[in-house]
């Protein structure tokens, strides 16, 4: 079964064939390095996370750059305030942001160039873009893209040419264009502002070029896929079609795929709104990285998730189910001497495991996925109640996890979560020992401890099982 994407420049989903069969180039707009993360932007890297790990699960030799946006007027402002050089001011962000992706187990991707390493490939655009009349420069001596001299405008975002009044007010430092929607491909500047000497004049690039031109050193004039969030749609990415196209003459990238916003009580989680957490906020209240890990991941990227504790909590109950049933596995009978696999069993788990990659498979469809996932396990609890499957059945089992889990990467516990794990376990055995001494007093006040830390213990046929509950 073909890998189908939703393209938003075709608005329909397509089945996925790179420009060369067996390889996936991929470009990234990664994070404009000012601040921390918040979960919303984290929300878009995992949702590209996720698409790495399934082009790389079906073999693809993958090329993906995420760039790193290290000026633009927002990080000259604070770095200014903070009396620092932009690029000390950006590289504690920078640090913190590879700290994130760690954390939350996203791969990284083959190259991550910053934007203030490329000024020479974005004035080298610009001045293709001028040599084919799509430019004009203001009197301050900006470069702005001429949007009329690109018919293709607006294809992408399906935004009408002619929407816009004329004369509409635009930005205060953009006052020179000729058209609303004409953009700044360089923005003149004069010292002491931040800002290169180069053949265009002193100054700094507009953000837009900047993508086009990492994707292009890095990716060659076309690639496969560019990632984004829906925010990004208009007017960056249309804008990175128009420059690029306009330049090269020959389609920039050939899918465009955009990750729903995160969003609280229905408005998109922001920096400018106040709505937002970080991810060192949600652990700072004790959430485990899996299980924002998880939570992040179980909707479908082109659905809006709406943010709550209270979803955090359900997704760290999810994951934890998940959890003791991969316990469960690892615990089955050994089989009786000879006894082979269960027929059933096998069956199901086989159509689990294809059930699962079905959903991926049809626009990475996490929501569906983990329907499967679901409903397997609690066939499987079933099974394993009325003592169906042995330890010869744990191999199909455990197959089933596996594919989950080369996209999810949730189940290898978080570092701490081990020594969590021993300690229960420890704690668990001093009971069992109590109890049979009949110390029963002991035995309780242990249960009480495990509690005290989250944790619920069940008495079993096959010995005692432990839970956590929703938050460690
Ligand atoms: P930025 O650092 O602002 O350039 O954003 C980095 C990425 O996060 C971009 O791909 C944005 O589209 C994405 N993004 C921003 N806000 C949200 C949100 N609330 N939910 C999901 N993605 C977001
Ligand atoms: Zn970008």
């Amino acid at each position: 079964m073909p890998l189908v994407l939703y393209d938003t420049l075709r608005r329909a989903p397509v089945p996925f064939e790179p420009l060369v069969p067996g390889t996936a180039r991929v470009y990234t707009c990664g994070p404009t390095v000012h601040d921390f993360a918040h979960i919303g932007n984290l929300r878009t890297f995992l949702f590209e996370d996720l698409l790495r790990r399934t082009l790389a699960a079906r073999g693809f030799a993958l090329t993906q750059v995420m760039n790193l946006t290290d000026v633009d007027d927002k990080i000259i402002a604070k770095a200014q305030a903070a009396g620092l050089p932009i690029g000390d001011f950006t590289a504690r962000y920078t640090e913190a942001f590879f700290e994130d992706l760690a954390t939350l187990r996203i791969e990284r991707a083959e190259r991550y160039p910053a934007a203030t390493a490329h000024i020479e490939a974005m004035v080298a655009l610009i001045q293709r873009l001028q040599a084919g009349g799509h430019t004009y420069t203001a009197d301050d001596g900006s470069i702005y893209f001429r949007i009329t001299t690109f018919p293709g405008y607006g294809r992408l975002s399906g935004i009408a040419l002619s929407g816009m009044q004329d004369g509409a007010r635009v930005a205060a430092d953009e006052y020179d264009k000729e058209d609303p929607k004409d953009f700044a491909l360089w923005k003149a500047a004069a010292l002491p502002e931040t800002g290169w000497e180069t053949p265009l004049g002193y100054g700094r690039p507009g953000w837009h070029i900047e993508c086009s031109a990492m994707a292009m050193a890095y990716l060659g004039e076309s690639f496969d896929i560019h990632t984004g969030g829906v925010d990004n749609i208009f007017p960056h990415h249309e804008n990175e079609i128009a420059q690029s196209e306009a330049a090269t003459g020959h389609p920039f990238a050939r899918y465009w795929l955009h990750a729903e916003h995160l969003i609280v009580d229905g408005q998109k989680m922001a920096k400018s709104l106040g709505n937002f957490f970080t991810l060192r906020d949600l652990l700072g209240r004790g959430y485990s990285p899996r299980a924002i890990r998880y939570l992040l991941l179980s909707v479908h990227y082109r659905t809006p998730l709406n943010f709550t504790f209270a979803g955090l909590d359900q997704a760290a109950a999810a994951l934890e189910r998940i959890t003791a049933f991969a316990r469960r596995l690892a615990e089955l009978p050994a089989p009786a001497p000879g006894a082979l696999p269960d027929p059933d069993w096998t069956a199901r788990a086989g159509q689990a495991a294809a059930g699962f990659a079905a959903a991926i498979d049809d626009d990475l469809n996490t929501s569906r996925a983990l329907g499967v996932l679901f409903e397997w396990i609690r066939d499987a609890n079933r099974a394993l109640d009325a003592g169906l499957a042995t330890a010869a059945d744990r191999a199909a089992g455990d197959a089933v996890l596996a594919t989950f889990d080369r996209l999810y990467d949730v189940l290898e516990p978080d570092p701490g979560d081990g020594a969590l794990a021993a300690d229960v376990e420890a704690l668990i055995r001093d009971r069992e020992t109590a109890r049979s001494a009949r110390d029963f007093a002991r035995a309780d006040g242990i249960r009480d401890e495990l509690a005290g830390l989250g944790i619920v213990l069940e008495d079993t046929p096959q010995g005692v099982r432990w839970k956590r509950l929703t938050r460690p």
